[in-house]
């Protein structure tokens, strides 16, 4: 159904006046960078050397701050997969039952052929009428965007953007340098800033602006490093913003700690294998956004606990033997490595290597 008129220009506007805190914060950056830059660093800074210094050190740090939050509020997030959408005799077939529980009985049917492990908190299947999709687990439906996106993590009016799966290293990364950039300011303007109130500085509108700068880049500094912090350890235990609200709920239960896989590998799932990638805002993180491994292989039968493809199960499925019906991607597969794995010693290593062959799934022999 096409939108009508008065809802469409609502939407519209809508739209523009998400991006004023955008714009806010645009226009305090453009300003530190005229104050530090003109007003401090050429107008205040007698000694070259130093000027030099601070002046290349500030221009790394801006550089990589504004990249960071580019990525943020430009990388759109992800929707599900057209696999978790209902099919069109699906939807008739849902629409046609009016119980709650035979409409599970379809949900349910459905899911058995797609990587979906958490369930709502009654042990129901997790369903978007809006979207009408199964969603994927990690994955919900953000009312400011009106879609449902994958592991969100807040809805983010800084960066006009849903944070989630695709761009969540660059909101970490946009945070590290914000709260870099403001540390770097308050350190090298302090002096400047003390020199103020000993009446060190020549008469001019320079001052104001030193002394404005040491204030505004002090109080953000307090307020990113809380965030940055909070953010920090949700990596570290592999849980998003929401689902330390609500701990994810699994047949067995809910379980805060269910995606959890250990520090190390919890850091790889955001920032990547590679190490030189994580400090720069490129996308690196593992897996598909879709499926996530989780700490529970032993507990769910179902979950499947090494590496395998989609292909490759499919052929093992038709030779009518026993094993996974639900594939993780090869990347994901490589955070379980250390978890206890069934066995397949015929054919399997042809296989996986056919799976190898999606550019998401490159396969590294493990170290
Ligand atoms: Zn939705
Ligand atoms: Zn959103």
């Amino acid at each position: 159904m096409a939108p009508s008129g008065p809802r469409s220009i609502k939407r519209g506007c809508q739209r523009v006046l998400y991006w004023i805190p955008v714009l806010f914060i645009a226009l305090i950056v453009a300003w530190s960078y005229y104050a530090y830059v003109l007003q401090l660093c050429i107008e205040s800074i007698e000694d070259t050397g130093e000027k030099v210094v601070y002046l290349l050190a500030y221009h790394v740090i801006f550089v990589m701050f504004v990249w960071a939050y580019w990525k943020t509020i430009f990388t759109p997030p992800m929707n599900p997969l057209k696999e978790f959408q209902l099919s069109h005799s699906d939807k008739e077939l849902l629409e046609r039952e009016d119980r709650g529980e035979s409409q599970q009985e379809i949900l349910r049917r459905i899911a058995t052929d797609l990587p979906i492990y958490t369930r709502t908190n009654s042990g129901a299947i997790r369903f978007c009428e809006r979207c009408q999709l199964l969603k994927p687990d990690r994955c919900h439906h953000c009312s400011v965007c009106d879609k449902c996106i994958l592991k969100m993590d807040h809805h983010c009016p800084w960066v006009n953007n849903c944070v989630g799966f695709s761009n969540y290293k660059f909101f970490m990364l946009f945070l590290a340098y914000s709260l870099l950039y403001c540390l770097f300011i308050t350190a090298t303007d302090l002096q400047y800033f003390i020199k103020f109130w000993t009446r060190g500085l020549p008469d001019t509108q320079a001052k104001f602006h030193i002394l404005f700068l040491f204030f505004s880049a002090s109080m953000f500094s307090v307020s990113l490093a809380s965030l940055f912090i909070y953010h920090c350890w949700l990596v570290c235990k592999n849980r998003s913003t929401l689902e330390a609200v609500r701990a994810p709920a699994f047949r067995h239960g809910t379980d805060k700690n269910g995606f959890s896989l250990g520090f190390s590998k919890n850091l790889r799932q955001v920032f990547g294998d590679e190490v030189k990638y994580w400090p720069v805002p490129v996308f690196s993180s593992l897996g598909d956004g879709c499926s996530f491994p989780t700490c529970l292989v032993n507990l769910d039968p179902e979950q499947p606990s090494s590496p395998s493809s989609s292909s490759s199960a499919m052929e093992r499925s038709s030779e009518g033997r026993q094993f996974p019906s639900k594939p993780l991607r090869e990347s994901q597969s490589r955070l379980l490595s250390s978890a206890p794995s069934w066995s397949d010693s015929e054919g399997t290593t042809n296989k996986d290597k056919k799976g190898a062959s999606n550019p998401v799934m490159t396969i590294e022999n493990e170290a």
